[in-house]
């Protein structure tokens, strides 16, 4: 405008005036009910789309802004950042430095796998073996799931394919017994992880519920990880947040949370429907440690915030 003045371009004022605008709740309308409508077709639970959509607005209406910018374009960064916000809001945890630690220490680093029946719970267990032995650290597993016939057998089946020690007791054993002697065996020998494998159970399944809070108050694992399915969608949410809320209850626990981080499973299945992954973090606060990929064991990916944001806002 100054430099419009000097040269005598008097409608320069004009122009600036001209392309700033203020922007309005109506201007949004449009936009934030088609965005809604994307996050909801790709799973985000509706309760989280629409507080997604308020708090764009809400930081959006007054702002000013030149008309040269789409509106768009603003409000999809401003729902990108939120996004990212809510998914990168839970504790972050880093295992590899935690593992570390732990090996400075002489100890094992004791991880404990637990979720529902048939979310694939031993292939992500057998998923992060692999994942951690490439870190080149040694791992011991230890089978855990004495109910579920033929559970120990196929941990074998995968320990002997990923050429890791297990430690077995058969069936009909206290769980928490062979966890407490498989990290003793893994002290002695230097072992730097024990990953536990428990038996699937539902939330409401009271026995199988107590007998895992006997086994996390006996071990008290470091890290603590639930494998839910990416595909469940609202139903994943409900049974995160009623295991945790069972353990709380039945382990009277000083910590916040019992479950530490989430594996969630079979991400290659739900195409771009990648809102559980938002719904789940932000309805539990607990992070999404692992991704799983695939049916193979190299078919894992550290979590990653933007990738699920840029899914979600994506056209398709
Ligand atoms: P568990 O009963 O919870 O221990 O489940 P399993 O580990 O036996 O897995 C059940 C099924 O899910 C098997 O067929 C696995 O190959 C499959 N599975 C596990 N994780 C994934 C994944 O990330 N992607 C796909 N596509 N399949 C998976």
């Amino acid at each position: 405008h100054e430099g419009g003045k000097r040269l005598g371009l008097s409608w320069c004022r004009d122009l600036v005036s001209f392309r700033e605008t203020h922007i309005s709740e109506e201007s949004l309308l449009p936009l934030t009910a088609s965005i809604k409508h994307k996050l909801t077709q790709k799973n985000v639970t509706s309760d989280i789309a629409d507080l997604l959509v308020t708090e764009v607005a809400q930081k959006l209406v007054g702002k000013k802004v030149s008309t040269f910018q789409s509106l768009a374009s603003i409000v999809y960064r401003s729902l990108e950042e939120s996004i990212i916000r809510i998914l990168s809001s839970a504790k972050k945890i880093d295992l590899l430095t935690e593992v570390g630690s732990a090996r400075k220490s002489r100890r094992p680093f004791v991880i404990a796998f637990v979720g529902v029946n048939g979310v694939g719970k031993s292939t992500s267990l057998s998923k992060v073996v692999h994942w951690l032995s490439q870190q080149n650290f040694s791992v011991m597993v230890a089978a855990c799931d004495t109910f579920r016939a033929g559970a120990v057998e196929q941990l074998r089946t995968h320990c002997q394919r990923l050429d890791c020690a297990l430690f077995e007791r058969g069936y009909e054993r206290d769980p928490s017994v062979i966890a407490q002697q498989a990290i003793q065996q893994a002290t002695r020998q230097g072992i730097d992880v024990v990953m536990i494998d428990t038996a699937g159970r539902m939330q409401d399944n009271e026995p199988l519920m107590r007998a895992l809070a006997k086994l996390l108050s006996v071990n008290l694992p470091d890290l603590t990880l639930f494998v839910g399915e990416a595909l469940v969608g609202n139903d994943g949410v409900s049974q995160i947040l009623q295991f945790e809320h069972r353990l709380q209850a039945l382990m009277q626990t000083e910590k916040k949370c019992v479950i530490d981080g989430i594996f969630l499973s079979k991400f290659d299945t739900i195409d771009n429907k990648v809102g559980t992954a938002l719904s789940l973090v932000y309805a539990s606060s607990i992070p999404i440690m692992f991704v799983g990929t695939g049916q193979m064991y190299k078919d894992v990916r550290t979590f990653q915030a933007e990738n699920i944001a840029t899914v979600l806002l994506a056209d398709s």
